[in-house]
């Protein structure tokens, strides 16, 4: 710790940087940042900057309100694009503590590392790699105040419009100009949508690498003129915007979920793991899928002349498609992995993979059985043979998944009581919000009545 201060001290120094921002998130994903001068830094590693946690989301009740952020030096990243002409700018995570340097339960960073703590202790290390689909809009909306594509290319398109294969370009140079590796990049299957898959880390970084991301991207298409979107699901006859999720164990070097003889080369460990990603499933979706339009994605049903590709029953499969869960093929043994495809891009990411966590290790620790999987896909099944299969519906919507999590002893054990009680509350207020809206589709569908 000590080591990494001091060179992030000296490399201020040797780069003239002038401004370091402190990150932080508060808990339904949202970016903060606060700047400090270089100067302030040294104190900041020591003390911590205080901030007003009753402005933040979620954070404190008024009355307990002042809150520090400690930086995190190991997350330290010099902006080398952001430069100003005032000099580069840099930035740090931070942890925040209440001001007697308890960790702050409202704090997801911290919920996420209470989650790895806790895999730790059972001598696991958590790993993830995520895909990332958003979409890329003019900064004019159309007619009806409705989003623009930036084309209307299709999936693995290449020569659709040179906006988005040189976005995707520059979005990549940036990204690994500060340390981010990216896997793949494509065009998604509707018009103007982008996937940028990271490389695996291991899952705190991975959360840290997402809200970079997601700062990046947008920084990057405000510079190419365009609009970028983690909306879920902004066209009703497009597919949306999923964040599936690779997921994997390792003991040390070796890979847990691997099993060279099993049939699908997965272990015990792995099938339980899924086990309990897929019984638990019902009482985290409001966490991976936190949004009123979350849940317009979900759906269940492929979409006119369209696979959706996105889940909405609770089962598991090898090549398919339409499950929650999807074991990939793969070949080498430390590349065993289950995919979670249910999360979308507009979820915290460090909430999210900690409940995911919590209800894999609940799979491995009670040693939940894995149903089998299903190669069927599960939307053209009747109702009738999908209860027969045994394969339980997501929540439909959010209220569904409101009091789905709110029965959840895991999800409320995982996330604490803080940002449980806070998390529910606040989504409570967004479907209020919601339901009482009269829509356009209201007035189309009865105003002649
Ligand atoms: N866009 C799809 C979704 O919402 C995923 C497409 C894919 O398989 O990559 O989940
Ligand atoms: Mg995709
Ligand atoms: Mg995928």
């Amino acid at each position: 710790m000590e080591r990494q201060q001091e060179f992030v001290l000296r490399t201020l120094e040797e780069r003239d940087i002038r401004f370091v921002r402190l990150w932080f998130t508060d808990v339904l994903g949202t970016l903060k940042s606060v700047s400090v001068a270089p100067a302030e830094l040294e104190s900041a590693f020591d003390e911590g900057i205080g901030f007003d946690g009753s402005a933040v989301e979620g954070f404190a009740r008024v009355y307990e309100s002042d809150m520090v952020a400690m930086p995190d030096p190991t997350t330290f990243q010099v902006f080398p694009f952001e430069g100003t002409g005032i000099g580069e700018s840099a930035r740090i995570f931070c942890d925040i503590v209440t001001p007697d340097g308890a960790p702050s339960w409202a704090d997801p960073r911290h919920v996420l590392r209470r989650a790895l703590s806790r895999a730790a202790d059972k001598g696991f290390t958590f790993y993830t790699h995520p895909e990332i689909e958003f979409f890329l809009f003019e900064t004019q909306l159309g007619a009806q105040g409705q989003p623009i594509p930036v084309d209307d290319g299709g999936y693995f398109d290449h020569t659709t419009h040179a906006v988005a294969r040189d976005f995707r370009r520059q979005a990549i140079l940036s990204l690994e100009r500060i340390g981010i590796s990216v896997e793949f990049s494509h065009h998604e299957v509707a018009p103007g949508q982008q996937e940028i898959d990271l490389r695996y880390a291991d899952a705190l970084a991975t959360a840290d690498n997402i809200m970079t991301f997601r700062h990046v991207v947008k920084e990057v298409a405000t510079s190419a003129g365009v609009h970028a979107s983690f909306m879920p699901k902004p066209f009703t006859d497009q597919p949306g915007s999923g964040m599936h999720t690779h997921m994997s164990l390792f003991e040390g070097e070796h890979n847990a979920f691997h099993d060279p003889v099993d049939e699908i080369k997965l272990s015990k460990t792995g099938k339980a793991f899924i086990a309990g990603l897929l019984r638990h499933a019902p009482e985290y979706t409001a966490i991976t899928n936190q949004w009123v339009n979350s849940y317009k994605r979900l759906f269940p049903m492929p979409l006119a002349n369209q696979v959706t590709e996105s889940p909405a029953y609770v089962c598991w499969g090898h090549r398919n498609r339409s499950a929650l869960v999807r074991v990939p093929a793969y070949g080498k043994p430390n590349s065993a992995r289950v995919e979670l495809r249910s999360l979308d891009s507009a979820a915290n990411p460090y909430l999210a993979f900690a409940v995911l966590l919590g209800a894999g290790l609940k799979g491995i620790e009670e040693g939940y059985e894995l149903p089998p999987g299903t190669e069927d896909d599960v939307w053209s099944l009747s109702d009738r043979e999908r209860r027969a299969a045994g394969y339980r519906q997501l929540p439909a919507n959010l209220a569904e998944a409101i009091d789905a999590m709110s029965e959840s002893e895991l999800v409320a054990e995982v996330l604490g009581e803080h940002v449980f009680d806070f998390f529910l509350k606040n989504k409570q207020a967004e479907w209020d919000e919601y339901r009482r809206q009269v829509t356009a589709y209201e007035l189309n569908r009865y105003r002649d009545l």
